[in-house]
């Protein structure tokens, strides 16, 4: 008889999970309580893939022989539950594809730059010819790739939620950029519990894999002297030197294994102190990867900056218009605005996720000439910074907000929006975000 496989959730992971169940044997049935978007209906429908849309019918799901679950899907939703007191394996996709490719794993987590090492990464080895595909958390599933599974390697941005349901996952080379606190709310408001589910990317490695961790990061230092990994550790650092890692000075990058390998920071196309450190994990996996230097130096000063991550759009009036829409947390508004080399007028606000804006407040005094918010609600960000700029206003709306911004910009300023805010108040996601602010500078 079929092995009885269960996917809950419909979306890119879910659907590539089904595909992938079905080419395998199993009898596949995916369910979700939401609706399904058309594209992925069809795709079931075209594959002959049972589903239901809308609801659960519990008496199936704990029928289950091995069920894949939906990162979004709570840990503790009543329905996992009962799988658990049943003992029926519940995995992530990740942790189910990963069961079916031979090729060479390379994985990026974190909880900030993964998109953007995890397309560096994947810049750097097609560059050099090789075979390798793109995936997870970016553009297709792993599970989507792994039904053709025709790369040699894969190059995959993980979430911590992809990562909670792994128990065999084990890339050959597992990067994890830092850990600074974000999605707590799904983890008991514990930091370690977070930080805990991110090092299950090196859990299952062997000594003939590579972990690459952040030197820099104090909580990965801390929790890598309790966690076990059997795989070869390899450090990177912006300000200690490691002689069996990478490390930064002032001009260059040094790599230092398994090669000697020195990059000129000039030569980077990426903006900003924290694209140091990502280049740095990602030319690291590159040289583990035995790519040659100068495809490796070439590749780094050659990628173009990922959208809505610091992303240069236009200069009007010597006025320089810069997108980081993607920096919803302050850490990473912290790193834009430290990357900023002319006095700037800052566009900030959103849905605030528990902000602590008192770390911005230096940068803020040194480089920001004015603020313009944009939120529904921007009391915390006018009680944090009133006082410290020239100008400081209020907008609810992405045009307000661009020429309110562009006003109060000088010649030779920049203008960036990185709000250090969730978008949900006023957009749909960061992307329309980012959008609406490039249509709008365009409209200036
Ligand atoms: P993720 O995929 O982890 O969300 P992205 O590469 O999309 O990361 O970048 C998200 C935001 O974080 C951007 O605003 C970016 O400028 C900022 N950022 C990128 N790398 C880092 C880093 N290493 N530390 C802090 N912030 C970063």
């Amino acid at each position: 008889m079929k092995e009885r496989l269960v996917i809950l959730g419909g979306g890119e992971s879910g659907v590539g999970a089904a595909l992938l169940g079905k080419k395998h044997g199993f009898e596949v049935f995916l369910s979700d309580k939401g609706n399904l978007k058309d594209e992925y209906k069809n795709t079931l429908i075209e594959n002959s893939i049972e589903f239901e849309e809308g609801f659960h019918t519990e008496e199936k799901i704990l029928n289950a022989d091995l069920v894949v679950k939906s990162p979004g899907i709570p840990k503790k939703a009543d329905l996992i539950l009962q799988l658990n007191s049943k003992n029926i394996p519940v995995v992530s996709e990740i942790e189910f594809a990963s069961r079916y490719t031979e090729a060479k794993i390379i994985a990026v987590t974190g909880s900030n730059g993964k998109t953007t090492t995890t397309s560096l990464v994947y810049h750097i080895l097609t560059q050099a010819g090789l075979n390798v595909g793109l995936g997870g958390n970016i553009g297709k599933s792993f599970a989507q790739l792994v039904v053709d599974d025709v790369y040699d390697y894969y190059v995959l941005e993980i979430s911590s939620f992809q990562l909670d349901d792994v128990a065999t996952f084990k890339p050959y080379i597992a990067i994890l950029l830092n850990i600074t606190p974000d999605h707590l709310d799904q983890y008991d408001y514990k930091l370690e519990l977070y930080a805990r589910s991110k090092f299950k990317i090196t859990e299952n490695q062997t000594h003939e894999d590579y972990f690459v961790y952040n030197f820099d990061d104090d909580t990965t230092v801390e929790l890598l002297k309790e966690i076990n990994t059997n795989a070869k550790k390899i450090p990177y650092s912006m300000n200690t030197e490691m002689q069996d890692g990478t490390y930064a000075d002032d001009s260059n990058v040094h790599v230092n294994y398994p090669y000697e390998l020195k990059l000129s920071i000039s030569e980077f196309s990426l903006r900003g102190r924290h694209n140091v450190a990502n280049t740095m994990a990602a030319a690291t996996a590159a040289n583990i990867l035995k790519i040659r230097k100068d495809t490796i130096k070439r590749s780094l000063s050659d990628f173009t900056a990922v959208e809505h991550r610091l992303e240069t759009v236009l200069k009007i009036g010597g006025i320089e218009f810069i997108n980081d829409s993607k920096a919803t947390n302050v850490n990473a508004t912290y790193y834009a605005l430290e990357s900023m080399n002319t006095q700037t007028v800052w566009i900030v606000g959103g849905t605030d996720k528990g902000n602590d804006y008192s770390d911005l407040i230096p940068l803020v005094k040194k480089k920001v000439r004015a603020i313009v918010c944009l939120g529904l609600d921007n009391s915390k960000i006018l009680s944090a910074f009133e006082g410290l700029v020239d100008n400081i206003v209020e907008t609810k709306s992405m045009q307000d907000a661009v020429r309110a911004a562009y006003m109060l910009g000088k010649k030779g300023d920049t203008v960036l929006l990185s709000p250090a805010c969730a978008s949900f108040d006023l957009f749909e996601n960061y992307e329309d975000r980012g959008n609406q602010f490039k249509k709008e500078i365009k409209n200036l």
